[in-house]
């Protein structure tokens, strides 16, 4: 199984990841943690270009597509070839939010970027964490790692939640949302529901 974490920075979604991946190998799964972009040693390095390099926004969408084409030849398919669990930090949701409602590409294009990247494979579940931009940005704050937040609008980091919220909506209940301006031990318990009913 496929199963992917996504949401806006200061979402607190590393912590639940871990926990995830923990719990699956508890229950005797072999699991591949990964993230995007990023998730390859080639990946690795398009993500400090794509995070630390001013560009054109098709070539950032491009590039990001890129990282994902090698993740899923080195990382994902192989592991699900095999029968192991794969959870991803991030994956083609977030191009529809950051590059899709952050950035202004229209939907289409990526769409055609993702038929031709990854074809009918989707994430079996989605768990994306959702908090009103305030709360995400005091986090942020608290943990002195303002920089990439910082260099974008807030009207930017309101658009890439607001794709994200549209996309669960329409996502015929893949994406599954967690209310995440609450205490990690009840966001946990929220997880915990909808992972033993999805183990069913
Ligand atoms: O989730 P993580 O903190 O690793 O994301 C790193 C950064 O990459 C975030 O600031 C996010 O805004 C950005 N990102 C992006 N486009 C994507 C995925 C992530 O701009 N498709």
């Amino acid at each position: 199984k496929f199963i992917t974490f996504e949401g806006i920075d200061g979402a607190g979604k590393s912590t639940h990841i871990d926990w995830l991946c923990h719990w699956l190998r508890s229950q005797g799964k072999e699991v591949v943690s990964t993230r995007e972009p990023g998730g390859t040693p080639l990946g690795e390095k398009l993500r400090t270009l794509i995070l630390n390099e001013p560009m054109h926004l098709e070539t950032e969408a491009l590039l990001v597509f890129a990282a994902r084409r090698e993740h899923l030849a080195e990382v994902i398919e192989p592991a699900l070839a095999r029968g192991a669990w794969v959870v991803s930090d991030r994956f083609t949701d977030a191009t529809f939010a950051y590059q899709g409602g952050g950035r202004g590409i229209s939907r289409e294009k990526l769409q055609i970027l993702e038929t031709w990247t990854h074809g009918h494979l989707q994430p079996d579940l989605t768990l994306l964490f959702d908090l009103p931009l305030e709360v995400a940005r005091q986090r942020i704050i608290a943990e002195r790692n303002l920089d990439r937040f910082e260099r974008e609008q807030a009207e930017f980091h309101e658009r890439v939640r607001f794709a994200y919220l549209d996309r669960a909506a329409k996502s015929h209940g893949r994406i599954r949302t967690l209310q995440s301006d609450r205490t990690p031990e009840e966001i946990r318990q929220s997880l915990e529901e909808i992972i033993v009913t999805f183990c069913k």
